[in-house]
């Protein structure tokens, strides 16, 4: 393969993408190897019809707030890649949502969905609309409003979207309940739904607790059990960052830092049970800032930063792309981290990844850790075709042995002659030969 040539040639044809060309470019880097083993591939070029999309949907939603002004904003839908499945992937609500960053998180589900071992293709939606500071019944007319172009697209065999930044429980229930209004039927079109409407246990708790266990698969490669006597640093404070805090706590770890948008928290007692069960309530009942557990905890708070300069010796960015730039990646080199697990997607730049990589440190990219969320996912969409309900045990089981098999998978494409696993390329490589084959198989398409 010219990665240079195809590159070039995506960047020609879909300039101001950076993120989209970001994520790319680290795919085709690694698994360059692979791919020449296979000159079938370049035949049937393979590497084009994976990196665009199937199609993309753009569309205007208009709505209106609680004092009567009629807001538009825009929404997408990404649908990347049907090889091995129904397209499946979060929507996100975030100001800064725009078809880059969607184009970048379908290609990354893509890959990250074929690690599953679930049978799931690949894509990813939503809205340049900001939730922050919205009423219940603006966040309602936003969701009912947006299903009302959304809902044509997607369905049960078709593609199932899930929740993802600023799209928790509440947004999917709201998206669910319209869909079914409209497409009179009651199916497992979302994942992510509450559980009194075929939602599944563990999928709230799936990402976090994902990334955890990929964690733990990592460093007992080093011989360590348990996270006792380790100090966790973690950024965030939504879904996937609270989950991650609460299973590295039941496994005796010692969580030092949580963020959002705002700043970050360094609490050096460590974030107990009690003061997690407060960070829940703070962003899920109150929606507040994360600044507010420094006023009742009286610890360090940071306006504008993020929490990687702190010592810690595993980081768990789990907030959004590119959050965790070289300097940080250094920072945290140099004061002793052995493991980072990325909890969010793309969290590192290229320059953190290669001063990661570099380092030999573990380094899980998001794909592998934080597959959990869509696996519970997959397992939800299982559940509602079937028409039954797994316990918790099940669930958790069920993905603790999905995270060993893709932690398995990235072993065995990314081991080097010296040993080192490079899990960037252990997962690029798993992904995106499942994906391929299915393709060859299926013709020219
Ligand atoms: P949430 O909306 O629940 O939480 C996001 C957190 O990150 C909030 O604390 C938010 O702060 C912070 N954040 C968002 N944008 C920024 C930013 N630009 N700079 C600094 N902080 C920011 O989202 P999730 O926890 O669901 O998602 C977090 C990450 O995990 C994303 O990268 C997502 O794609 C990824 N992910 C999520 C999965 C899931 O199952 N939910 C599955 C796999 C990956 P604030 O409140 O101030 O916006």
């Amino acid at each position: 393969m010219k990665t240079e040539l195809v590159l070039d040639a995506l960047k020609r044809r879909f300039p101001n993408e950076p993120e989209y060309h970001q994520a790319v470019e680290e795919v085709l880097m690694t698994i360059e190897d692979e791919y020449n083993k296979h000159p079938e591939f370049d035949k049937a070029n393979l590497i084009e019809r994976l990196c665009i999309p199937d199609r993309m949907f753009s569309f205007r939603v208009t709505w209106t707030d609680d004092k009567g002004n009629v807001q538009t904003n825009m929404a997408y839908r990404f649908q990347h890649n049907c090889a091995i499945g129904p397209y499946k992937g979060g929507m996100r609500f975030h100001a800064s949502v725009c078809p880059s960053i969607l184009k970048f998180l379908a290609f990354e589900q893509t890959f990250k969905n074929a690690l599953t071992t679930l049978p799931m293709g690949g894509a990813k939606g939503g809205s340049d609309f900001n939730p922050k500071g919205k009423s219940n019944a603006e966040i309602m007319r936003f969701c009912q409003a947006l299903m009302l172009e959304l809902w044509k697209y997607i369905g049960p065999e078709t593609d199932v979207p899930a929740g993802d930044i600023g799209v928790g429980g509440r947004e999917v229930a709201y998206m669910f309940g319209m869909y079914k209004k409209l497409a009179r039927e009651h199916t497992g079109t979302f994942t992510g739904k509450g559980l009194e409407f075929g939602g599944s246990l563990i999928r709230p708790e799936a990402t976090g607790y994902g990334n955890i266990y990929f964690l733990m698969n990592m460093l007992s490669t080093k011989g360590i059990k348990n996270l006792k006597g380790q100090v966790i640093a973690i950024s965030g404070s939504g879904n996937v960052a609270t989950y991650t805090a609460e299973k590295a706590l039941q496994l005796g770890g010692k969580v030092i830092t949580m963020s959002d948008s705002n700043g970050y928290i360094y609490d050096p007692d460590g974030i107990t049970r009690e003061k997690l069960d407060y960070i829940f309530e703070l962003k899920n009942v109150y929606r507040g800032r994360i600044k507010e557990y420094a006023e009742k905890y009286g610890c360090k708070y940071v306006e504008g930063a993020r929490p990687w300069g702190e010592k810690c010796t595993i980081a768990l960015p789990s907030a959004t792309q590119n959050e965790i730039n070289g300097d940080d990646a250094k920072m945290l080199l140099a004061n002793g981290c052995i493991a980072v697990s990325e909890g969010a997607n793309m969290p590192s730049t290229p320059e953190a990844v290669k001063a990661f990589l570099d380092a030999k440190i573990l380094y899980a990219p998001g794909k592998a850790a934080n597959a959990g969320g869509v696996s519970v996912s997959g397992l939800e969409m299982t559940q509602n075709s079937m028409k039954i309900a797994w316990s918790k045990e099940e669930v958790d089981e069920k993905l603790k042995s999905i995270m060993a098999n893709i932690h398995e998978q990235c072993v065995r494409y990314g081991t080097q002659k010296d040993g080192y696993v490079n899990y960037v390329k252990g997962a690029n490589t798993a992904g995106f030969m499942k994906v391929a084959k299915a393709m060859m198989a299926q013709g020219i398409l």
